[in-house]
């Protein structure tokens, strides 16, 4: 932890809390708490089967959400040192980020958000949420978590506009167009620099991308060079690595700049400030404008490629399979999933609860359990 907090960085005393009273932490702070819960609640856990990119079978070596998690974090934390945040916070809402997303990825969370059309679709940050408010079933005196103010704001980075409705004051700054917490704000860009250069990483990694392709992409081939002109004729994993590693170092020297000019041009005094300022954790456009290529494509070369499309049509497949069957037939799902006592949840919540909470090898086994009849 640093010592040193900026004026604009959170800080628990001046935070609304927790949902329920609790009593002061006696041996940590009240993020450094919250971080803890995450890291023992079940959702976490699951996250180590969970896809990034490459369904989780499809080999040790790629990222997976619970790796993803840990690298946001770890970028995370190290530009909050830099410019004074709270690193308890940021590393919380960073393990936490992606704790309501589907199994297999993108295409998970696509193909049950269209099942969920009829009933105000599915969204991953929200359901991310609900695991730490409502799911999570770990304390005496309360479901989820009960997570501080400023990790559950973080967690929900969007939110629509009739949703935002229905949350009370976690919704509220949707509404009032006002901005997160400068650490909510970090972990979103941090993410951002996590998956981008990850996913390069990954994409190589297993051929389904080159390096020849990355020669037209300049924040890659420049770093590419710079390596090349510090450790001639270095080749393969060794280059590759030091290539990312250059990447990500520029993209986060480059963020702590421009985010440290952006907050100091807005004389921030407090978080009230922060809420009231336009974004202020940013790239400068030269880097924005490279990150964005980078993404465009890994988009249209890894994301879109025919073999990581046959795996999402498989996943939207078995998702959508799911949802039919226990919409149709609720009988088929297990008993002490169903019903809680006095549980007023929908019928269709807790399909879209059970389904969101499997992992990429539960979902595809319990797709044969309900489809194959030599399968129990
Ligand atoms: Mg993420």
């Amino acid at each position: 932890m640093n010592d040193e907090l900026a004026p604009y960085a959170a800080r628990p005393a001046a935070s609304p809390g927790r949902q329920f009273a609790e009593p002061a932490p006696a041996s940590r702070s009240e993020f450094q708490r919250d971080r803890d819960r995450i890291i023992h609640c079940a959702a976490f856990r699951r996250l180590e089967y969970k896809t990034q990119v490459f369904v989780n079978h499809e080999g040790d070596l790629f990222r997976t959400r619970l790796t993803h998690s840990i690298e946001v974090a770890q970028i995370a934390r190290s530009v909050a040192r830099n410019l004074q945040l709270n690193e308890d916070l940021i590393e919380a809402i960073s393990l936490a980020h992606d704790l309501g997303h589907t199994p297999f990825g993108h295409a998970g969370q696509d193909a049950l958000n269209a099942c969920m059309a009829d009933y105000g679709g599915f969204e991953h940050n929200l359901q991310s949420l609900r695991v730490v408010d409502v799911l999570e079933e770990r304390y005496g005196a309360f479901d989820g978590l009960n997570l501080m103010f400023e990790t559950r704001e973080g967690i929900l980075k969007h939110c629509s506009t009739a949703n935002a409705r229905t949350l009370g004051a976690i919704g509220q700054r949707f509404l009032d167009k006002k901005q997160p917490t400068l650490e909510a704000q970090l972990a979103n860009l941090a993410d951002e620099i996590a998956y981008n250069n990850h996913d390069i990483d990954d994409g190589l990694r297993s051929g389904l991308i080159t390096e020849t392709q990355l020669d037209g992409i300049d924040l890659y081939a420049r770093h590419r060079r710079e390596v090349e002109h510090v450790y001639p004729g270095i080749s393969g994993r060794r280059a590759i690595s030091e290539t990312i590693r250059q990447m990500i170092n520029a993209l986060v020297v480059d963020l702590i700049d421009t985010s440290r000019e952006r907050i100091r041009e807005a004389r921030l005094e407090s978080v009230d400030d922060v809420r009231n300022a336009p974004p202020l954790i940013a790239f400068s456009p030269a880097m924005q404008a490279q990150a964005t290529l980078l993404k465009q494509f890994l988009r249209e070369n890894l994301y879109r490629h025919y073999l990581v499309n046959r795996m999402t049509s498989k996943a939207r497949r078995i998702v959508t399979d799911l949802f039919t069957a226990f919409m149709a037939e609720p009988g088929l799902l297990s008993p002490d999933y169903e019903s809680r006592e006095g549980d007023a949840t929908s019928q269709v919540r807790k399909v879209a609860d059970y389904i969101a909470g499997m992992t990429d090898r539960y979902a595809i086994r319990e797709h044969r359990r309900i489809f194959r009849m030599d399968e129990l």
